[in-house]
């Protein structure tokens, strides 16, 4: 399929890309990886009349640690957080996620940010952020603005960026020693959407005591889930396998989930449930130290 016509804009400034969004509204869309916008508009489920290139833009490729945050610049692909020592090392729950987004052709263009912005449920990054508490930092004509990534969501396909806004920069919370995090995702296929996932992140005090707890669920509503019902039975309590199988049983009862191709409305419920205490599992191996 070829997609309708449209002009091509590669701007030299993020103050530029505003500009342009400014000034063309809702018929245009920003072009990062371009690997679910230009599907789209090959389906013509999408149809922008301009698009704005911001591949070419400095300062959004970073991954550092700086004032107590890990941030991620909006062109991260998901290539380059595989390939970052400091995600490998210290952040093992994206680099669960990235390694089971897609495949590599798809990870070698995909970025983070449009992960995000793109405001898919089925997506794997929005559960993680929710997770991990992320900020989600935009640029639009009136400057700067932070969201929370629990905020982020508004609905199917819809997020709280306005239309003259940039999703520059990722902010996450630097973990805690006695930290550790995983993501567990079922898919029909290596490739493939999840059928559902599982983003869970642990802070454990002393005494196996949970200090902090995010869990975040993939493709299981018209948003993506955090869990809240679930933390709230883990955080300041021991963790033990009960206190685990009753997190699972409650993420389960927080997801909402439809029956459709990759499975029953009820059989992605006891999916969530199973891949919930897999999830913390591995997250309190990580916390001790393990891999
Ligand atoms: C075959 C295939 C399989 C896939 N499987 C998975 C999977 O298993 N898991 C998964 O998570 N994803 C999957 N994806 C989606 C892929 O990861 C997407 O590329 C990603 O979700 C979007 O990132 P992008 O950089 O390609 O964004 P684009 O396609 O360029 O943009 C997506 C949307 O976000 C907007 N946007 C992009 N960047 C910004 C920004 N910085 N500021 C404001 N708006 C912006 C665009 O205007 C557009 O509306 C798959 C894609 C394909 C083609």
């Amino acid at each position: 399929m070829i997609p309708p016509s449209f002009d091509y804009h590669v701007p030299n400034s993020i103050n530029d890309a505003i500009g342009m969004l400014k000034k063309y509204g809702s018929e245009a869309k920003i072009l990062s990886g371009g690997m679910s916008l230009i599907p789209l508009m090959k389906l013509r489920l999408a149809s922008p009349t301009y698009l704005i290139d911001i591949n070419r833009l400095s300062g959004l490729a970073h991954i550092k640690e700086t004032d107590g945050f890990l941030r991620i610049g909006a062109l991260v692909r998901e290539v380059d957080l595989e390939k970052s020592a400091l995600i490998r090392n210290k952040y093992p729950l994206l680099l669960d996620t990235t390694l089971v987004i897609a495949d590599p052709l798809v990870r070698n263009r995909a970025t983070v940010g449009g992960n995000l912005a793109h405001g898919d449920p089925a997506n794997d990054h929005p559960a993680t952020m929710l997770a991990l508490e992320a900020e989600i930092v935009v640029v639009g004509p009136q400057g700067e603005r932070k969201i929370p990534v629990t905020s982020f969501f508004t609905d199917l396909f819809t997020t709280a960026l306005s239309s003259d806004e940039i999703l520059t920069e990722i902010r996450i919370p630097i973990p805690p020693p006695g930290s550790g995090g995983a993501y567990f995702k079922l898919e029909r296929k290596v490739g493939d959407f999840a059928t559902a996932g599982v983003a869970a992140q642990l802070t454990m005090a002393k005494d196996d005591v949970c200090e902090r707890v995010g869990i975040g669920l993939t493709n299981v509503g018209l948003t993506p889930v955090k869990a809240g019902k679930a933390e709230d039975a883990l955080r300041g309590k021991r963790i033990d396998g009960e206190s685990i199988k009753r997190a699972a049983q409650l993420a389960a009862q927080e997801s909402e989930p439809t029956s459709d191709l990759r499975g029953s409305e009820e059989y992605k419920r006891d999916l969530v449930r199973v891949l919930t205490v897999r999830a913390l599992n591995r997250a309190l191996e990580r916390s001790r130290g393990g891999k």
